[in-house]
């Protein structure tokens, strides 16, 4: 039975950090260079951790699946950054972002790590605002801030509706600034495949370059994933097309646990579907709930007139109704149910009748046009480009869409995982977020992961381990054996394409079919709510989809070449285990929490009603075998300085 150690530091709350620190073992300047630390992935959290460990000296081997490192997901991130400075002196503190977050998350994190993330949240603005990150600023020249979900104060730092891609252009100039110097070689367009395990401890990947096909080692003395969500897993989310699990689900395979799968966050302002086969949905970004008011007609017959048709009191701002205190600034796993439940009910607007409505005029009357387009002009451009509808005009319509997820590598107070040498940052890891994030705090939480804990974190592992870390060479058996199985692995998906061939034309499905498929099956038995019956039988058609994926499927093309077809087949692969992981886990917790809704544990008046006596843990699970049932360890949160409470937004 694996063991689950926190290993969170004793002491009061806001010591525990620095205490940890003070007996951080330390690398001396000379031997850091001896040290190969392999980061894989470059969106926020690894372009800050390789940027980080290289400038501290080590060699750094940096890894991604797109051509370029700033072409990763986070540069999608919108409205921006969480951080404690108390700028606006509106009553913010370390401990107010910490129990918003602790809060937020439906008292399902741990506290010690969310504590962490509120205490190292202002350096991270100092640390960007250094590199020339152009968040925006006050007439006289001070950061400025706007209100995200969740919170009664504002401490939301942006820049326009593109604070992911400012933030990224920052790690990645100081990550170039490394590559230059030669302390980081950068391997772009190269997947992942799988993690070498040597004597225990991880020491290297099997990447496979997605130009040429070949197979590569990377030899290291300690591996750093940092690859983003497994959100893709529903085929319709606001990810980017190429985030994927498979570099966390190999590491899974080799002996990783997977922590609180079924832990996902549907985001509420979403442009809405407008057909069956979109394969993307758009995000339209949480800062809009500053100005936004969201409504659905009182009325249903009125659900198909045009919004401006449609006087005031007969619309039903229902936000505001319910949450006098939070309005429509609820956090985001409250906010989607109620659009959800709006829509359910019958008062869904638009062609589809899928949507609520996202309304700037009291805003527009309020404040002008003009100051509304510098806060969201961007997003409002882009509204109209994606439904040729002037949002400045007539309310945006808006529902739901999967976007983040909080569950993911199990990981100690450390960042790292139970395979020791393999540290997992930013949404890789089951992060700081418990059940449900707030808005902003996902890059609070992959910068504090690459750009403070990381980079002490690893450091104490070569220090304390050095004895222990024999050196390795990418030729010696462990390596050969993992490419063995990853060649094993990409001809089985190549056979499937012969498979299929053998069947009647008719019955050929191709991998983006089984795919969908899977996404449907995800959204409608795990998705916004949750029942004990859709989550059964999400367990038995998913690992059916399965075998109808492992009895022929179309994936045309060589592996010797550039094959987007056999990339999409090992991912959507990978997901079909994901899925049926996240199915079993939300089954297994019997309980509502945070974004994990079951409809038969909700208080009278609709909200997720936790048991914290037989479910206040987060659940770690360990793989044994596609198909087999995997085993669950337990990880007892333990909540010494908050009080566990029905969480309240009225
Ligand atoms: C549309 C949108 C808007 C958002 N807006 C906000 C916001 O305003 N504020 C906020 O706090 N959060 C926001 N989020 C969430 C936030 O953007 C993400 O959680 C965060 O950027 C994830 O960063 P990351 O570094 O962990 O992963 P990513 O940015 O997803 O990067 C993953 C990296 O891993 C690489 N990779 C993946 N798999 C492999 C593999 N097998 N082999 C090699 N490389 C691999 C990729 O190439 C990429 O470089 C938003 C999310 C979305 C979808």
């Amino acid at each position: 039975m694996t063991k689950l150690e926190s290993k969170v530091p004793e002491g009061p709350l806001h010591e525990k950090w620095d205490n940890r620190k003070h007996h951080y073992g330390l690398v001396s300047p000379n031997n850091k260079k001896k040290h190969t630390i392999i980061v894989v992935g470059t969106g926020l959290a690894g372009a800050s951790s390789a940027a980080s460990l290289a400038e501290m000296g080590y060699k750094v081997k940096n890894f991604c699946i797109s051509d370029s490192p700033r072409r990763a997901h986070s540069i999608a991130a919108q409205g921006g950054i969480n951080a404690n400075k108390n700028y606006p002196n509106d009553g913010d503190s370390t401990w107010g972002l910490f129990y918003d977050t602790i809060k937020g998350g439906d008292y399902r994190s741990r506290e010690a790590n969310t504590y962490r993330l509120a205490q190292l949240s202002s350096n991270i603005i100092d640390q960007a605002v250094a590199q020339g990150v152009p968040f925006a600023r006050e007439y006289g020249g001070e950061l400025a801030t706007r209100s995200f979900g969740g919170a009664l104060v504002s401490r939301t730092f942006y820049a326009r509706g593109q604070t992911g891609q400012q933030l990224l252009l920052g790690a990645y100039g100081a990550l170039m600034r490394q590559v230059d110097g030669g302390n980081c070689e950068m391997f772009a367009h190269r997947e992942m495949l799988d993690l070498v395990m040597v004597d225990g401890r991880a020491r290297g990947i099997i990447t496979r370059n997605l130009f040429t096909g070949a197979l590569e080692r990377h030899a290291a003395d300690a591996v750093v994933l940092c690859t983003g969500g497994y959100g893709r897993a529903y085929f319709l989310s606001t990810n980017a097309v190429n985030s994927n699990a498979t570099a966390a689900w190999r590491c899974h395979k080799r002996g990783a646990l997977m922590a609180n799968p079924s832990y996902v966050q549907i985001h509420p302002t979403c442009i809405p579907a407008s057909t069956e086969y979109q394969s993307k949905r758009t995000l339209m970004s949480e800062s809009l709930r500053n100005d936004g008011r969201i409504w659905v007609p009182k009325n249903k017959e009125d659900v198909g007139k045009p919004p401006n048709s449609i006087p005031p009191e007969d619309r039903d701002y229902y936000l505001e109704r319910k949450y006098p205190a939070f309005g429509n600034l609820v956090p985001r796993d409250v906010a989607s149910r109620n659009a959800h439940y709006m829509v359910k009910q019958g008062y869904g607007v638009g062609p589809l009748r899928n949507a609520v409505y996202l309304d700037f005029s009291t805003a527009i009357k309020e404040k002008g046009k003009a100051a509304i387009e510098a806060k969201y002009g961007n997003l409002f451009d882009m509204y109209q480009k994606i439904t040729d509808e002037n949002p400045y005009e007539q309310p945006m319509r808006i529902f739901p869409a999967v976007h983040y997820v909080m569950g993911g590598l199990w990981v100690d107070y450390d960042l790292m995982s139970n395979l020791p040498g393999l540290f997992v940052a930013g949404e890789a890891n089951f992060s700081d977020h418990g059940a449900n994030r707030l808005g902003a705090s996902a890059l609070m939480q992959g910068l504090a992961d690459g750009y403070f804990i990381v980079p002490a974190s690893v450091s104490n592992y070569l220090a304390t381990e050095r004895f222990n870390l024999t050196p390795v060479k990418d030729d010696q058996a462990e390596f050969k054996a993992v490419e063995k199985d990853v060649r094993a692995n990409i001809d089985e998906l190549l056979k499937l394409n012969e498979l299929a061939l053998k069947k009647p034309a008719e019955e050929r499905r191709t991998v983006i079919d089984i795919y969908s498929e899977l996404g449907k099956i995800l959204w409608d038995d795990v998705g916004i709510e949750r029942t004990a019956e859709g989550l059964e039988h999400a367990l038995e058609a998913i690992p059916r989809l399965r075998e109808e994926f492992y009895s022929g499927v179309l994936i045309p093309g060589s592996d010797d070449t550039f094959n987007k077809y056999l990339e999409i087949a090992g991912r959507v692969a990978d997901f079909l285990e994901v899925g049926e992981l996240m199915a079993r886990d939300a089954l297994d917790r019997d309980e509502s929490c945070g974004c994990h809704f079951r409809a038969d544990h909700q208080t009278p008046k609709g909200e997720a009603l936790r048991n914290d006596e037989d479910f206040a843990y987060v659940a770690a699970w360990e793989y044994k075998g596609r198909g087999e049932k995997p085993v669950l360890h337990k990880e007892e949160l333990e909540f010494e300085f908050v009080e566990l409470k029905q969480r309240s937004y009225e």
